[in-house]
C-alpha cells in the first residue's frame, strides 16, 4: 500500500469489506448479551476472540503495533484502547467496545459504547449525542464533499451539547490495512480536506468528553483518558460511498436486537 495515497475500492473490493465488518457487528451483538455488572472485561476480549474465529476471521488489533488483546475495551474516562482487564464491571459504568476484524484480507473495525446496568441521565445523554454525531458525520459523505465536511458536523453536533472533542486521535480510511488515507478528524472546517469520490472507505468514529477535550495516555502507553477524568464515548462504523452515497458496511442491528432496543433507523443504512 503506498503511503499517502487513497485507496479506492471497486465493488467487489466493497462487499468483501461489508463482510469483514459485518464479522465485528456480530461479534459486538455477541458481547452486547454478556456486558452487565460483573462481567470481567478480560473474559470478553476472549469471547470476542473465539467468536472472530470461529466466524474464520482474525482479530484485526491483537499484535497490532503490539496490542495484546483483540478488544479495546475503554470504561468511563478511559476515550479509548483501554487493555482488557480482571476489573469486574459495575452499575453506572460505560464500556467502550472497539473491535477489529480481518477476512478476506479487508479489514473491519467498528465500536459500541455500552451502559452497565443504569447509567446516570447526563451519562446517557453523552452516549445518545456521541452516537448521533457519528451519523452526522456519516450524512456528509456524498461525493463532492470534503473531508472537512464530515469532521464539521460532527464536532458541531458534540460542541452544541457542551461536549469536548478529542482531537489527538481520528477516524481513517479503510481497506487492506487497519488504517489508509486519509484521516478523518471529528473537528474541522467545512469545505477543507480532500474530496470524497465514489469507492471512498472510511472509519469514521467520534470520540466525544462529557468535558473538556483534553487526554493523555496512561503509563501502559496505550489507554487514552480524559484529562479532568470525566466520561467518554466512542461510536464507530465503516461506511463506503456507493453510488455518491454513504453506504454503512457495518451495523448495530445484532446490539440492538441484543438490547432490545427499537432500531432508530441508523442501525444499518441511510
Ligand atoms: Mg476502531
Ligand atoms: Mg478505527
Amino acid at each position: 500500500m503506498e503511503e499517502g495515497v487513497i485507496n479506492y475500492k471497486t465493488s467487489e473490493e466493497i462487499a468483501l469489506m461489508r463482510e469483514a465488518a459485518q464479522v465485528v457487528s456480530r461479534t459486538l451483538g455477541m458481547l452486547a448479551r454478556e456486558i452487565r455488572v460483573g462481567a470481567i472485561p478480560l473474559h470478553l476480549d476472549r469471547m470476542a476472540e473465539d467468536y472472530i474465529r470461529a466466524e474464520g476471521a482474525e482479530p484485526a488489533f491483537k499484535g497490532m503495533y503490539g496490542f495484546p488483546n483483540t478488544l479495546c475495551l475503554s470504561r468511563n474516562a478511559q476515550v479509548v484502547h483501554g487493555i482488557p482487564d480482571q476489573q469486574p464491571l459495575r452499575e453506572g459504568d460505560i464500556l467502550s467496545v472497539d473491535c477489529g476484524a480481518r477476512l478476506h484480507g479487508f479489514y473491519g473495525d467498528h465500536a459500541y459504547t455500552f451502559a452497565v446496568g443504569e447509567v446516570a441521565l447526563p451519562v446517557a445523554r453523552l452516549l445518545q449525542v456521541t452516537r448521533e454525531c457519528l451519523y452526522k458525520g456519516i450524512e456528509q459523505m456524498v461525493v463532492g464533499n470534503r473531508i472537512g465536511d464530515v469532521s464539521y458536523a460532527i464536532q458541531e453536533h458534540a460542541e452544541r451539547h457542551g461536549y469536548g472533542v478529542v482531537r489527538e486521535l481520528v477516524g481513517h480510511g479503510l481497506g487492506k490495512s487497519l488504517h489508509e488515507k486519509p484521516e478523518v478528524p471529528n473537528y474541522g472546517r467545512k469545505g477543507s480536506g480532500p474530496i470524497l469520490k465514489e469507492g471512498l472507505v472510511l472509519a469514521i468514529e467520534p470520540m466525544i468528553n462529557m468535558g473538556r477535550r483534553q487526554v493523555r495516555t496512561l503509563a501502559d502507553k496505550w489507554t487514552v483518558v480524559t484529562a479532568d477524568g470525566l466520561p467518554s464515548a466512542h461510536f464507530e462504523h465503516d461506511v463506503a460511498i456507493v453510488n455518491g452515497k454513504p453506504e454503512i458496511l457495518s451495523t448495530f442491528a445484532y446490539v440492538e436486537e441484543a438490547l432490545g432496543i427499537k432500531s432508530d433507523n441508523h442501525g444499518t443504512s441511510i
